[in-house]
């Protein structure tokens, strides 16, 4: 039995202070287990990093342990190795880990189970009998509504019986002081998806080159000490990817493991949970963000308890509890949504494969445009790949036309947002009743408020960035601090009315194509229109059902949705993003163009995509629409081996922030100096230098960029710096490990 106990207190110190165990509570207190310890004269929460014989502090200076946490919350010592890892690799502090392992509503411990009021029969004859003296009294309608109900279900819960017998609480109340139904408290785990119903499916025959696929993946979980861990799924949209993924997690479970499904939180949609609800029934537990507290501290219960087998959610699934790991899956794997934007600042990809590694377990990562990062540690072979070139159902890829803006011009040079060729296609398909998907790329700039007089730009006063205007709303916002301003009527500056907005949104496209395609149904899809989890899932269905033609929409309507009827997908600015300043904007414009024109001819009609550009003869958008993956690999990958930019390498940012800005550079300057002897001599390093946004509410940005290979001496200085090193006091620094932007 070990002495002692090496403990995380709640707070954010980087700090692991010692305990003893109390002999009372020898072999009860456990690596991951939350305990309460003394800490300056109060009870803090604290959990157990490790046990140990061995302390630095004399022993009669150490505090004993004073109980186990109530909650009983106990984090996988597997998760608790993890988190050391994330906090060591992505420098942040190990407390900051520990959240990221925990979802708040079991780190705080403050939510207990949820109970429900239950509704029985309490005795048969009786009840039957009160039916039959009563039928057909108006005054009697309620209580024998529920009656018949409770007669026919054995247990009901109250919002049911209150739902189906259309009644209030008086009749219930009634009821239960007859003593003719029973009323108990049930404990129940939330069910986020109860009202989800679904038909169970079967695995289908694979095609070949998903047999293929599978072969490896099942040779790779049946062996564990296979040399790669890792396989990349590379399959074009619509290959049956996810029939792979069903049939490997079939293969997991039977070899008694559990399974881990990642995917966007944007395409974490009902249909796509429908197919693995279908598959494996309730051994599945959704997670996502709109998940009430309760709701969240249940499902890790859940799988804390080995109830479910298989977790489906966004980024922070991949830290459920499990204990017998034996595959992850993280689905469109290049989507940089699964970086966080806030400490700690991990990669839900690169995570999953070193929990893979630390569990033994499979890692697949799938997508139809793999990152960077990963197609080119399958080339390296350090990760398994296997490709799917071929749609799944009998369908063909679309055919995509790109248009040339420049050819578009009327008389006065003018160019509309529509191409002549675009309005063309789109009148096509309406009349023979097929659906229109029209897509507007919104990376890169918003729509911003300009004066055709004096150049007037109206810019947020907090922030270096421009307001982004909102029509409908008729207002001025700031996407970093939330400001918010009602837009003015003429010029701030010279007061003249000739105010305009530039930069088209999906806004615009919505009122034009309502005027070009009478009386075509037009919806439209983006963080404007689509405020709640139910607006968005309504406009689905109601596309789906046939109830609009055209669809319009950003991003969100790129992803993972299947509409058999659509026929033409438009995207009416593929150069936007294009030139956004990093080495990363032809990688994202070329996922997104793939990922837009997979939309297209997913049923029995053969698809077509109009991309319109003024660049036709820009390389990404030619390789995107020759639908060639490689070509755009190798041609883009000659730059960035040139630059020393990722995958060649790998890429810290430091970040430094505060309202004075001579303490900022300053900070930033001697940071520089401090970290220069870490950098060998084959780093490079963007030496001390402004942020792209200069300013974020009222905060001037510096920062610094290392490129290269092993950083690791690096990385580990810069953790040091990050939580001993001096600073003027309000500078903010912070690291972001394998960053995706440097703005
Ligand atoms: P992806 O995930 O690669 O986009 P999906 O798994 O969604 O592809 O597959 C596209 C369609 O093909 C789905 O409707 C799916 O049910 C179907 N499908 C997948 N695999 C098969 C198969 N082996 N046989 C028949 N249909 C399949
Ligand atoms: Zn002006
Ligand atoms: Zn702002």
């Amino acid at each position: 039995m070990s002495k002692y106990a090496r403990v995380i207190v709640d707070l954010s110190l980087d700090r692991i202070f010692d305990y003893v165990i109390p002999d009372e509570l020898k072999g009860l207190v456990q690596v991951g287990g939350q305990v309460n310890v003394p800490f300056n004269r109060s009870l803090r929460r604290g959990y157990v990093l490790a046990l140990t014989d061995e302390t630095d502090c004399p022993p009669d200076k150490l505090k004993p342990v004073e109980a186990l946490a109530e909650t009983h919350v106990m984090i996988p010592q597997s998760l608790v190795k993890l988190g050391e890892w994330i906090a060591d690799y992505y420098c942040c502090s190990r407390e900051q880990a520990v959240r990221a392992l925990l979802p708040g509503a079991v780190r705080s411990g403050k939510i207990k189970h949820k109970t429900l009021k239950m509704y029985s029969i309490a005795d048969n004859i009786k009840a039957e009998q009160y039916v039959l003296e009563h039928e057909g009294k108006k005054r009697y309608e309620k209580q024998l509504a529920i009656l018949k109900l409770l007669l026919t279900h054995r247990e009901v819960f109250k919002d049911k019986v209150l739902r189906d017998a259309d009644c209030s609480d008086s009749p219930l109340k009634t009821l239960v002081k007859a003593e003719l139904i029973t009323e108990e408290e049930r404990t129940v785990h939330r069910d986020p998806f109860e009202n989800v119903s679904v038909i169970p499916d079967f695995p289908k025959e694979p095609t070949a080159e998903q047999a293929a696929a599978l072969e490896k993946i099942n040779a790779m979980i049946e062996d564990e000490k296979r040399n790669k861990h890792v396989m990349l799924l590379h399959g074009i949209t619509g290959s049956g990817k996810t029939e792979v993924y069903l049939q490997a997690i079939e293969k997991a479970l039977g070899a008694g493991k559990e399974a881990i499904v990642l995917v966007p939180e944007i395409s974490l949609t009902p249909q796509t949970v429908r197919r693995f609800r279908a598959r494996f029934g309730d051994r599945v537990s959704v997670l996502h963000s709109r998940l009430t507290e309760g709701e969240r501290f249940d499902e890790w219960t859940k799988v804390s308890e080995g109830l479910v087998k298989i977790v489906i959610g966004a980024r922070s699934a991949l830290f459920a509890p499990f204990r017998h790991l034996g595959l992850v899956i993280v689905d469109e794997e290049h989507e940089s949504s699964y970086k966080q934007g806030s400490h700690p600042r991990y990669h839900a990809r690169d995570v999953a494969v070193m929990r893979g590694a630390m569990e033994k377990a499979v890692v697949i990562l799938g997508s139809a445009t793999p990152s960077f990062e990963s197609y080119y540690n399958a080339l390296t072979e350090k990760y398994e790949y296997a490709e799917l070139k071929q749609r799944a159902e009998k369908c063909f890829l679309p055919r995509i036309d790109l248009v040339d803006m420049r050819m578009d011009a009327d008389d006065d040079g003018k160019v509309g947002l529509f191409s002549k060729s675009l309005v063309q296609a789109v009148r096509d398909r309406l009349f023979r009743g097929e659906q229109v998907i029209l897509f507007m790329n919104r990376l890169g700039f918003a729509r911003q408020m300009m004066c055709d007089q004096c150049g007037y730009v109206a810019n947020c006063p907090n922030c270096s960035v421009s307001y982004t205007y909102h029509r409908r709303r008729n207002t001025l916002s700031c996407h970093l601090c939330g400001s918010v301003m009602r837009a003015p009527e003429v010029c701030p500056e010279c007061s003249s009315p000739e105010i305009k907005y530039s930069g088209s949104g999906t806004e615009k496209i919505e009122s034009i194509a309502g005027e070009l395609f009478k009386p075509a149904r037009v919806v439209r899809m983006d963080s404007d229109t689509m405020r709640s989890a139910s607006s968005y899932e309504d406009a689905l269905d109601g596309f789906k059902r046939g109830e609009t033609d055209i669809l319009i929409g950003t991003q969100m309507i790129a992803k993972g949705l299947h509409f058999p009827n659509v026929t033409l997908v438009g995207v009416l600015n593929a150069d936007q993003g294009l030139y956004m300043p990093d080495f990363r904007a032809g990688e994202r414009t070329f996922q997104l163009l793939t990922q837009v024109a997979g939309r297209a001819g997913r049923g029995d009609v053969s698809g077509q995509v109009i991309i319109q550009t003024f660049n036709p003869h820009n390389e990404t958008i030619e390789y995107a629409a020759a639908h060639d993956y490689k070509g755009f690999y190798d041609f883009d990958m000659m730059v960035r081996e040139m630059l020393t930019y990722p995958p060649d390498g790998h890429l810290i940012t430091l970040y430094f922030s505060g309202p004075v800005e001579r303490d900022v550079r300053t900070c930033c300057e001697s940071y520089m100096e401090l970290l220069r002897p870490y950098c060998h001599n084959k780093v490079i390093i963007s030496e001390p230098a402004p942020a792209p946004i200069e300013r974020i509410e009222g905060k001037y940005r510096y920062l610094i960029i290392f490129r290269g290979h092993r950083l690791k001496q690096l990385r580990e200085a810069i953790r040091h710096l990050l939580f001993h090193g001096e600073r003027p006091k309000g500078v903010d620094v912070y690291a972001d490990v394998d960053a995706l932007s440097q703005m």
